[in-house]
Formats: C-alpha cells, sequence, structure tokens
C-alpha cells in the first residue's frame, strides 16, 4: 500500500485537517502521481459541509490536481515516469455504457462514475487532491502542456473543463452573445474561454470590486447585478447565459435577456433547487438545464487548447496551514479567482 499524507473533513461541521491514509499498489494499469498543487473548487465545501447530502467520510476533498508521475504499472502506455500529469474530477466509470463510450464519463449511464473523492468503492473510499500522492488507471489522468505554469494549470482540471464543455456544447462563438453570471473560479475561466472563442461576453457579477478585472480577462461588457433592476434595458440579446454561481440567487432576470429558444445552462450546483418561473421559459420557449465537468477526451482538449492559446488560471497560492482562511474568503466570494494548494506545505 502507499502511504499517503493529505488534510480530511472528519465530518460536515470540521474543517479539514492532517490525516494519514493508504492508496493501493499501482496494479497494471495505474500510475503513482507525486502531487505538486490542487486547486480549492467550491464543490469541495459544499461536499464536506455535506452541502449536497451525499458526504462519506474520512473526506480527502481536492479534484484539481497536477503533480509528477512517480510510478507506472507493467501496461501503462500514456505515461512514463517524471511527465507531468493531472487528474480531474473522476477516476474511473463503467468504460462500456452508451455515455462512456461517447467519451462523457461523467454521465455514466450505470452511475458508475468513480468521482476522485467521496466515491466508495469495492476497495472503500476514494480520496483526492488535498494530499501528497494519488494512484489511479491512466486512461482517468490527463496529459499538461509543457509550456503552462504548473500550479495555475491545476484548476483547468475542474473549473477549466467545467466551463469549456457546455461553452463548446452550446456553440460559444463568432457572432454570438455569451453571458457568463459570477466571477469566480469557474467563472473566470468561462470568460477566458468564451473569449478566446471569439464570442462578444458579457459578465455579471455581485462583486463591483471586480468590474475592472473582468474587462482585463475578457469581458467586452460588465453588469454589475447588485441592485434590483440592472436588467432593464438588456432586452433579449443573449444566446446562451452559462451560470457559475454558487450560493441560491433568482434567476428569472436572466431569463428575461434570453433569446427566443436560447438557452439558460447552470454550472453552478447550489445547496438549494433553482427555481424556474414558468412564464419566464414559456415567453420565448427558453431552455434551462445544467452541465457536469466533461470527459477525459473533451479535458485533454481542453489542455491542449490552453497550451496553444497560453491559457492558465489567474491563482493565489496558499498552504495547507491555512485552509480554513481559504475556504472562508472562498464563500465570501473573495478570491482572485482561485486558491491553489501547495503540497509542500503538507
Ligand atoms: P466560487 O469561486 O466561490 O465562485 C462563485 C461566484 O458566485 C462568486 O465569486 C460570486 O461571483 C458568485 N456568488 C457567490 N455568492 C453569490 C450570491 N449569493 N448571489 C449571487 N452571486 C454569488 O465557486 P466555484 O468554485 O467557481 O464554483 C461555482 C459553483 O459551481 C459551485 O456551486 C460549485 O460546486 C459548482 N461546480 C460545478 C461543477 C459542475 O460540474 N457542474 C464543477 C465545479 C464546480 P461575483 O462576486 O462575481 O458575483
Ligand atoms: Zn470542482
Ligand atoms: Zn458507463
Amino acid at each position: 500500500m502507499i502511504a499517503t499524507k493529505g488534510y480530511a473533513a472528519q465530518n460536515a461541521t470540521t474543517d479539514p485537517a492532517l490525516w494519514s491514509f493508504e492508496h493501493r499498489e499501482p496494479g497494471p494499469n495505474d500510475i503513482l502521481i507525486d502531487i505538486h498543487f490542487c486547486g480549492i473548487c467550491h464543490s469541495d465545501i459544499h461536499q464536506a459541509r455535506n452541502e449536497w447530502g451525499n458526504a462519506l467520510y474520512p473526506m480527502v476533498p481536492g479534484h484539481e490536481i497536477v503533480g509528477t508521475v512517480a510510478r507506472v504499472g507493467s501496461a501503462v502506455t500514456k505515461f512514463k515516469v517524471g511527465d507531468k500529469a493531472g487528474v480531474g474530477c473522476m477516476v474511473d466509470s463503467c468504460r462500456v455504457c452508451p455515455s462512456c463510450k461517447a467519451g462523457e464519463e461523467q454521465y455514466c449511464d450505470k452511475g458508475a462514475t468513480v468521482w476522485t473523492y467521496n466515491s466508495k468503492t469495492d476497495a472503500g473510499l476514494t480520496f483526492g487532491g488535498y494530499s501528497d500522492k494519488i494512484v489511479l488507471d491512466e486512461s482517468f489522468a490527463l496529459h499538461i502542456p509543457d509550456n503552462l505554469n504548473l500550479a495555475a494549470t491545476a484548476p483547468l482540471l475542474c473549473a477549466g473543463i467545467t466551463t469549456y464543455s457546455p461553452l463548446r456544447h452550446f456553440g460559444a462563438g463568432e457572432g454570438k452573445r455569451i453571458g457568463i453570471v459570477g466571477l469566480g473560479g469557474l467563472g473566470h475561466m468561462a470568460l477566458k474561454f468564451s473569449h478566446a472563442f471569439g464570442a462578444h461576453t458579457v459578465q455579471f457579477t455581485t462583486s463591483a470590486s471586480k468590474i475592472e478585472d473582468a474587462k482585463k480577462l475578457g469581458a467586452d461588457e460588465v453588469i454589475l447585478t447588485k441592485e434590483a433592476g440592472w436588467d432593464a434595458n438588456l432586452g433579449r440579446t443573449f444566446d446562451f447565459v452559462l451560470d457559475c454561481v454558487s450560493a441560491p440567487h433568482d434567476i428569472t432576470p436572466y431569463l428575461g435577456l434570453l433569446k427566443r429558444d436560447a438557452v439558460y445552462c447552470s454550472v453552478g450546483i447550489p445547496e438549494t433547487p433553482i427555481q424556474v418561473a414558468a412564464f419566464a421559459v414559456a415567453m420565448g420557449r427558453k431552455h434551462v438545464t445544467g452541465s457536469a465537468i466533461g470527459g477525459i477526451k473533451e479535458t485533454q482538449e481542453m489542455l491542449d487548447f490552453c497550451g496553444k492559446h497560453n491559457i492558465v488560471s489567474d491563482i493565489e497560492m496558499t498552504t495547507f496551514d491555512k485552509l480554513s482562511e481559504a475556504w472562508v474568503r472562498v464563500v465570501k466570494a473573495d478570491v482572485k479567482y482561485r486558491f491553489v494548494l501547495d503540497t509542500k506545505s503538507l
């Protein structure tokens, strides 16, 4: 077994603290990764605090993992020792159902997606990237472009793919007017991608302090949504709106901004259901949908796109002893724009 050190939440009310555990010995198809950096995603907080009602403890959060390959199994072909490697939100799936075959393992029809942490398998619980090592099947590990700063690449493994995938799927690009709601970890990546795809991109934010940043990150327009009535005079002009907000909020004004037949997609997963006013979707035959991360093939495509266009996350480095402080700031929407844990601080 592989002795591993990490930070685990032992229940819903105590923040993660130092904990020792074991990963399996790498099998023929497995790689062992020495983790260098791990991003802090709001989903880590939702799950550790059991806001989604699915928490399994002890929980070692973290699914924005980058590091170097330290060991490879005898049948491994994609990686060699010393390669940079990344791990996102999943480490396995059934691999044979239509969704898995289509490269959408996150939507495995058998419900057999194994999440990087907080999943129960025959071998026990899975443990994530707030730790110094991870063992997984090479099929679910990603190659990291060499030209990108490694720490700033970590958030691409969740915030990156979660926004890249729906923007691609719903056709963000030249000639389209795209709205991004919430300028946090996901939101700032959505803004970068929408801009890079050539769309006219409008950032919606509740934080006046982020307006100038949003413009620098690629927004053609920034709209402050703090005061009621902010949506007056915007018309029905949007082709697609991507909601990246972590907390419950009223989506009705945004539905009013969509063109006829246009789509409102939430990647944000607040702890309470999204309320959809029937009138707001009926008038204009509008669609409300969601999207979860992206498959392994598309995640590699996103990383390669980032390598080619020099896209990484805007990060604030932090250390394990300051994890609780970082989580408080994430919940207050006070991070520009993603915290990344340095494994050396473990
Ligand atoms: P984050 O960094 O905390 O960003 C959330 C942003 O939402 C904040 O920066 C803030 O932006 C806005 N916001 C916060 N509270 C708000 C409120 N009460 N009303 C309106 N806006 C508010 O979170 P994240 O890591 O980007 O994650 C965002 C959400 O996506 C979380 O729910 C997370 O669990 C979910 N998620 C889903 C997937 C998926 O596969 N679907 C993957 C990863 C994460 P402004 O300051 O600009 O207003
Ligand atoms: Zn995440
Ligand atoms: Zn499947």
